[in-house]
């Protein structure tokens, strides 16, 4: 996002994402379904960072137990010790190369990193209380983990460190660790916890921004503003993708185009801001055209939509394109300007194709486009519908068009 150069969030109605950004910036949580996609996202995009960090921590621990056992079989809580940090740092490492790591890396992460923080923190006290002083440098190392390679949230990793500090001191007073030494290396680590729990919150709250930004930016390009539905240019990639899928799978594909009828007469009516409100009340009405993932509404463009409706036959399809039909005549909108009804009406073209090599998503429009023609010749306020006998007409999937059959 180009610095300077704000959002303007307002004229956002709608977006989730536009509603969390003006709301959630400070609390570092998002409302359920986008905090899961959030931290899905930022799994992976870690996950890389996230295995390398495990596979040092499993082998420094390994490391350790070799070097301990070597020096003489550790026994009681020091073995007991060593054996918690190696197997719950060969588990997490095990489990960041598995493919159960979207899955459950985190939850175990959660629960993991903390207690081996815990004994790792109470190890390194009691070997600086036997005279190993040097190691208690360790100790605010122990804190970038969970802050900054690990994944975990700011909370968990600030939750993990304090514990640590926790730690520390409960170890070094049944240790006897001497006073001064205890001093400042707790004075340490909470210089190095404040750190980095400013340095992670500022970095989660940049990622959150940043993760809401290019959600929103991704929207604006799907979506038109004034209706909020899908734009032309979805509508022509989901259709081009949607196409050879359905020859391979010998499905059928339907064109719904629709056309709001005296538009202009509307406009000159009633204002071209009551255009744009109508617009938007057609267009949600339209909504229930869309019954999946498969099946897309765009505003094709002015006061036109289209919908690609997946493996439908025609009584189908015609059913649901005379019930929105139905639905925006139902609305009851009155159109003063209007020949032809004393409310808002739609007209409808469907054409019906089962898609093959030789035929193009551009002539299924063109039939589309020509039953649109008819409904609106016909009296407008009506569904009209083309099929594969009418695809004849089209050479190789291109419409050619019957001399006269200009639009009115
Ligand atoms: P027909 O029944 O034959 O479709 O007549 P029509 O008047 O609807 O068709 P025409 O193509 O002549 O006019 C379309 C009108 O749609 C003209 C334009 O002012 C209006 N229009 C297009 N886009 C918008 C928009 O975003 N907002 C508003 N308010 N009006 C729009
Ligand atoms: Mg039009
Ligand atoms: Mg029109």
């Amino acid at each position: 996002m180009v610095k300077g150069a704000p959002l303007n969030l307002a004229a956002m109605p709608g977006s989730p994402q536009a509603a969390e950004l003006v709301r959630a910036q400070q609390e570092l949580r998002f409302s359920p379904a986008m905090e899961a996609e959030y931290v899905r996202t930022h799994l992976l995009g870690s996950r890389l960072l996230i295995r390398v960090t495990c596979v040092l921590a499993a082998v420094l621990s390994i490391a350790r137990a070799v070097e301990q056992t070597a020096a003489g079989f550790p026994v009681g809580g020091p073995a007991a010790a060593l054996a918690v940090v190696t197997i719950a740092s060969v588990l997490l490492a095990s489990l960041a190369w598995s493919s159960a790591f979207e899955r459950h890396f985190l939850p175990v992460a959660r629960v993991i990193v903390p207690i081996r923080n815990v004994v790792v923190a109470g190890c390194i006290t009691a070997a600086a209380a036997e005279g190993q002083r040097e190691m208690l440098m360790i100790l605010p190392v122990l804190l970038f983990g969970p802050f900054f390679f690990l994944g975990l949230s700011y909370r968990t990793a600030l939750f993990t460190g304090v514990l640590t500090a926790v730690s520390f001191v409960v170890h070094a007073t049944l240790a006897g660790l001497a006073l001064p030494v205890a001093l400042r290396a707790i004075t340490f680590l909470l210089i190095a916890l404040a750190g980095c729990a400013l340095a992670a919150r500022h970095l989660e709250r940049l990622s959150r921004t940043t993760f809401l930004e290019t959600r929103l930016i991704s929207q604006l390009a799907q979506h038109d503003t004034l209706t909020g539905t899908k734009n032309r240019r979805v509508f022509d990639e989901h259709l081009a993708r949607l196409w050879p899928q359905a020859v391979t799978e010998g499905r059928t594909i339907a064109i719904v185009l629709i056309d709001v009828d005296h538009f202009k007469a509307y406009n000159d009516c009633y204002g071209h801001q009551a255009g744009d409100v109508t617009l938007r009340r057609i267009a949600e009405c339209l909504q229930s055209l869309v019954r999946g993932p498969l099946d897309v509404l765009s505003r094709y463009g002015g006061e036109e939509f289209v919908a690609m409706l997946y493996d439908v036959d025609t009584d189908q399809a015609v059913a649901l394109a005379d019930r929105v039909r139905r639905g925006v005549h139902e609305l009851g909108m009155e159109h003063r300007g209007s020949r032809t009804s004393a409310t808002i009406t739609i007209s409808v073209g469907v054409a019906v194709i089962e898609p093959s090599a030789a035929r193009t998503p551009r002539g299924a429009l063109q039939l589309a486009d020509q039953a649109l023609y008819a409904a609106k010749v016909g009296g407008r306020n009506r569904v009209r519908v083309m099929n594969e006998t009418d695809y004849g007409m089209l050479v190789t999937g291109v419409f050619d068009k019957q001399p006269g059959a200009a639009r009115a």
